[in-house]
């Protein structure tokens, strides 16, 4: 296989490379692994990114996360012919990015107390299996079927697992899917049994669900698809290149994510790193990430408020003895996340040394919400005529926050990411019935 593509250890006290074809997602060193390409693509396949919008019935173009495959190209795909990507690259029928981009919400707007034409949230919810998830699924069941891989694992809070799932079957390979049983969203759940995958229930939360799943994918042979995996992280790039793409590569002042296990984060964070070195943009924008109250382990180290000392990036050595202690602290003290938005609800979250350093490049910020908080977010977005899922609503919500602290101001230019459909309705349903909650129209009788 001709190396288009190498992986390399993030931690760059160490920076060790690896070939890309097999399936080690950690350095011996122990930090993560991230994917570099060896050329450095040129600033006119932007103009091939939009003619590729007038697909022809070729869905690796039809695709938004393929029709940008030559800044994701591991798979070495130099080519428009459809067989020859056929042959490598997994797609859901081109659906997969294909109506995510960056919508005006006006009421969401008001809601968040900015303009209406410079607040722009784009909802991924609108991928084929329901999540933003789909944009890394598609590259991980790609480098896994480049393996020649029979069975993917995966842990999940819902929709990892639901995407997984999907394309699994469509790829008709094995999948089997790590659950914290009564914690994930009925929607979800059902999806994964739809989808044909083995679905393990285990007694504890997502952390305990992850760390089942990748000690049996190491025991057994499969293939991880949670984000810990860099070809996710690949995928989920586009999220980003379809926001810019949008804006005419001119980047906004913010982008928002909620922050669940943080891959979305580090993906952001890699994606405006190589545009800015490879010249593509020249103005960074700041990333704003959105922890739940009641799962807010990032936003609790990012800011300080554990042991009175911020945990950044500091070049690469960021003091991973302190998220020890503070992970221990959890244990000792029994603290569990604990929020409705399940998505997010996430103690420990995998990609938090990627996404350190994604903070640092740009200059961004976290913050957290509550659970009122974002199920009005998702309230109001609904009411724009798009659904999303309430950890979604945090985006909404934390904007909010930060206009009123004065971090965001009106007309700044911010682009939310609404992660994920609504698959919990009675979540809405509730909302709706009780009266006291900001926009509830409760239902009446006849
Ligand atoms: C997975 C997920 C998240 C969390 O994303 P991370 O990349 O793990 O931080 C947030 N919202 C939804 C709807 C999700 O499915
Ligand atoms: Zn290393």
């Amino acid at each position: 296989m001709d190396a288009y593509a190498i992986k390399k250890c993030i931690n760059p006290a160490c920076g060790l490379t690896y070939e890309i074809n097999n399936d080690i997602y950690r350095c011996s060193c122990g930090s993560l692994l991230d994917i570099k390409y060896n050329k450095k693509p040129s600033r006119d396949l932007v103009e091939t990114f939009y003619q590729r919008r007038n697909h022809g019935g070729n869905i690796y173009n039809e695709s938004g996360v393929w029709r940008f495959r030559d800044l994701i190209n591991f798979a070495g795909i130099d080519t428009e012919n459809f067989e020859e990507c056929a042959r490598v690259l997994v797609s859901l029928d081109g659906s997969e990015g294909r109506l995510s981009k960056p919508y005006n919400m006006s009421k969401a707007a008001d809601y968040a107390e900015m303009n209406h034409d410079s607040f722009l949230l784009q909802p991924e919810g609108y991928n084929p299996s329901g999540s933003f998830k789909d944009n890394g699924m598609s590259t991980a069941v790609t480098h896994a079927k480049m393996l020649g891989v029979k069975r993917i694992i995966c842990a999940s809070t819902g929709n990892t697992s639901a995407s997984a799932a999907m394309y699994a079957a469509n790829e008709n390979m094995e999948c089997d899917v790590y659950i914290p049983k009564g914690e994930i969203a009925p929607g979800k759940l059902g999806q994964a049994f739809q989808f044909g995958a083995q679905v393990i229930q285990v007694q504890g939360n997502f952390d305990d669900a992850l760390a089942a799943s990748l000690k049996n994918a190491k025991e057994t042979g499969g293939y991880t698809v949670n984000s810990v995996n860099p070809f996710r992280l690949e995928g989920q790039k586009t999220i980003v290149y379809r926001v810019l793409e949008h804006l005419n590569w001119n980047p906004p002042d913010w982008i928002v994510y909620p922050g669940g296990a943080l891959g979305n984060t580090s993906s952001c964070g890699k994606c405006l790193i190589e545009l800015y070195e490879w010249g593509w943009i020249k103005k960074i924008p700041r990333m704003a990430i959105v922890n739940a109250e009641g799962a807010n382990t990032f936003y609790e180290l990012y800011n300080g408020l554990f042991e009175g000392k911020r945990l950044t990036w500091n070049d690469g050595r960021p003091d991973l003895a302190m998220v020890d202690r503070y992970y221990e602290h959890l244990d000792k003290k029994g603290i569990r996340p604990k929020t409705h938005a399940t998505a997010i609800q996430i103690g420990k979250p995998a990609n938090i040394v990627k996404a350190l350093r994604a903070l640092d490049f740009t200059n961004g910020i976290v913050v957290q919400v509550s659970d009122k908080e974002m199920s009005d977010g998702m309230s109001i977005v609904g009411l724009n005529g798009f659904d999303c899922e309430m950890a979604s609503g945090a985006v909404p919500a934390g904007v909010r926050k930060l206009r009123r602290e004065g971090l965001i101001k009106r007309d700044d230019v911010v682009v939310g990411i609404l992660t994920g459909r609504q698959k919990d309705p009675g979540l809405a349903v509730e909302y709706h019935t009780n009266p006291n909650n900001m926009f509830a129209k409760p239902p009446t009788s006849h």
